[in-house]
């Protein structure tokens, strides 16, 4: 589905926690309205565009797991969920210049068009111990892990919760969806 625009968004909505490197690096960088989550976000902030544009479905069983997590002493935070196009784009360009060719890059991000981040299907958890959890009981709420090479990534998968997730892809030059 495509999230819509939050009507929430207060207006002083800059970038809190940005990474120092991120802002230096762009000086018109995109800040929360696009989707960059400050340090401590959790699942319950939906007036957070990272959080409140993530698909409804989604974000529901995240909730459903986080409130049963807390039983065991583990919090689940943010570290990204939704993401504007153009948000994902720069993160594109920042992966090419670290990992040095557009190849590799493609294992850790995708583009615009095919990146579920874009779309609200998709979060990446923090920290590991909220990771870890979701390993083990993540599939009980149709959350799977979708990569291998990404343990923090989690999408929704209804069919999980009988069946058991899918196996996950190598990484994400192997997700057919990434094929454009
Ligand atoms: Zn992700």
């Amino acid at each position: 589905m495509v999230p819509s625009p939050s009507t929430a968004t207060s207006p002083t909505d800059v970038p809190r926690n940005e990474p120092r490197g991120l802002r230096r690096a762009h000086p018109g960088a995109l800040g929360e309205a696009d989707g960059a989550v400050p340090d401590g976000t959790t699942v319950f902030d939906d007036e957070i565009p990272g959080v409140g544009n993530l698909d409804p479905a989604l974000l529901g069983a995240l909730r459903q797991a986080a409130t049963d997590a807390a039983y065991d002493g583990v919090e689940f935070f943010v570290d990204s969920g939704w993401r504007s196009p153009e948000y994902q784009e720069q993160l594109l360009q920042k992966a090419i210049l670290k990992y040095g060719s557009e190849a590799e890059a493609a294992r850790w991000v995708a583009t615009p068009n095919t990146s579920a981040h874009v779309s609200g299907e998709a979060v990446d958890i923090g920290r590991s111990d909220a990771a870890a959890w979701l390993s083990e009981h993540g599939a009980e709420y149709g959350l799977c892990q979708i990569y291998s090479n990404e343990p923090w990534h989690y999408e929704l998968r209804p069919e999980a919760i009988d069946h058991g997730c899918p196996p996950p892809y190598a990484d994400a030059t192997h997700d057919p969806r990434t094929q454009d």
